[in-house]
């Protein structure tokens, strides 16, 4: 059993050399080294390294008799019979043999070479053998909303006998810009998803390893039921336990923002009401007739662009679903008819995963979202707005941190809101946005609202962001 990484360095954001992937990994490029395992041994070299493209490669050597009769010394028989396929294919093995020898790479610990621990790296895996039963396109689904662009090589069973038709393993290629220790995790949870037999006995640890090794991805990924219940054996109870988990994160990180304006109560119209008002006006301007908002919430903007008979196609989408639930109560959906709900869709998705979902509407608006987001994740999300979804135009809003001396119940630097991970000045705002615009053929105007300090100017900041024709 085969698996490679290979680092290129085209897009290296660090100058450095992809050789460098070596201290990563822990795993000198020029020393070969061999592990035991408890069912064989485990390999790793290089079989490239050059400062432009280096390769590592986890080779697995299983023994099927120790498999078969259990393990060395112990009592018991084990999980396979004589003849399997276990030595050559994709398993829970390599899951094993990569937390075994890359178990400090997983944690992105990386001492002098932290940085390039926490870049973004184009990064290209490929698992040989994978076992997925004719689920190819569950493939698609489970690694292109991390970011990757998916291939993979079948294989007919046997060339002497076609109508054995094709067989089960596919060679499977993932490459994406991504942060090794991500990919890592990402292989390391998958593997067993698609092989579905797993080594060992799966038990409540097993929810555990999963919700640490998925702590920055599944929550928010699409195919979360799937994978959880994949990865944990289909055992109901344990599927169970890891949804709850799930989902109490979800609704931490989603929460909506209640505290986030504090306005005083003679004020006529809340910043608020003052903003959606700001963003419907922008998307008027742009002539848009589709629109999706990406981190709808509980759906206030929606709910004034339904009023507008401009905007045909209307989508709405949240990581969260408590968020979408109470969307969908508030515009009605449930009793609408069918032109409403052909108009008007709400989804689950994250702004920070590559979908196909996104692609194909006039506008995009992204209102008081991405401070939700680590800074480190800002990276994917421009990528998936303004490089993959590419629509017309962005309208996007994000609070003005100078403004914040102004809120009494603001102390020293704090932010609006306990979810906020950043808040900008206008300079810092005006430098990001301007700097997409540049990098992805877009112009921006800036603009802001609600009641203007001369020296600090509003509570919001909103960029416009228009396509370059
Ligand atoms: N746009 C709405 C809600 C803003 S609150 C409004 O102006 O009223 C921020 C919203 O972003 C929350 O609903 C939260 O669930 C959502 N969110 C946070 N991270 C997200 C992500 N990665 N992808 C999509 N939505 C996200």
């Amino acid at each position: 059993m085969l698996l490679t990484i290979t680092y290129t360095g085209e897009n290296t954001t660090t100058g450095e050399n992809t050789t460098d992937i070596g201290y990563l990994l822990y795993k000198n490029p020029y020393r070969p080294q061999m592990f035991e395992l408890n069912y064989g041994r485990a390999f790793v070299f290089y079989p490239e390294v050059s400062p432009a493209r280096t390769t590592v490669a986890l080779l697995l050597d299983i023994n099927p008799i120790d498999l078969a009769r259990g393990k060395k010394g112990s009592q018991g028989g084990g999980l396979f019979d004589y003849v399997n396929d276990r030595p050559y294919v994709a398993s829970s093995f390599i899951s094993t043999a990569i937390s075994h020898v890359f178990g400090t790479a997983m944690t992105g610990r990386a001492d002098k070479h932290q940085l390039l621990s926490d870049s973004l790296l184009d990064l290209t895996a490929t698992i040989n053998m994978l076992p997925c039963r004719g689920e190819q396109n569950m493939l698609n689904r489970v690694f292109e909303p991390l970011g990757y662009e998916v291939c993979y090589e079948t294989f007919i069973s046997d060339e002497c006998f076609p109508g054995w038709g094709e067989s089960k393993y596919v060679n499977l290629t993932i490459k994406g810009n991504v942060r090794l220790r991500d990919l890592l995790k990402h292989i390391y949870v998958l593997i067993p998803v698609f092989d579905r037999q797993k080594h060992y006995w799966v038990g409540e640890d097993e929810v555990e390893k999963l919700l640490r090794m998925g702590e920055d991805w599944l929550a928010e990924h699409p195919e979360r039921a799937f994978i959880t219940d994949r990865y944990l054996n289909r055992r109901r109870l344990l599927v169970n336990m890891a949804f709850e988990r799930l989902a109490a994160a979800d609704v931490e990180a989603g929460e909506l923002p209640q505290e986030e304006t504090p306005e005083k109560p003679e004020k006529k119209l809340s910043l608020n009401t003052q903003r959606l008002g700001s963003v419907v006006a922008a998307l008027k301007n742009c002539g848009a007739k589709s629109v999706i908002d990406i981190g709808c919430g509980e759906g206030n903007l929606l709910n004034l662009l339904v009023r507008e008979r401009q905007f045909s196609r209307i989508s709405g989408v949240d990581v969260s679903h408590v968020a979408l639930e109470r969307a969908n109560k508030k515009l009605k959906l449930e009793n609408a008819g069918d032109s409403m709900k052909e108009r008007i869709k709400l989804f689950q998705g994250s702004l920070t995963y590559r979908d196909t979902r996104f692609e194909g509407y006039d506008a995009a608006c992204v209102i008081e979202v991405i401070e939700h987001l680590d800074i480190p994740r800002l990276a994917a999300f421009k990528r998936v707005l303004f490089e993959y979804a590419r629509p017309r135009t962005v309208v996007l809003t994000t609070p003005n941190r100078d403004y914040n001396v102004k809120y009494d119940n603001i102390f020293d630097g704090g932010l609006r809101h306990r979810d906020h991970r950043f808040e900008w000045t206008r300079n810092e705002f005006r430098g990001w946005a301007t700097e997409v615009a540049e990098k992805h053929g877009y112009t921006v105007q800036f603009s802001e609202i609600g009641d203007t300090d001369a020296v600090l100017g509003a509570p919001t900041n909103m960029g416009v962001f228009t396509i370059c024709e």
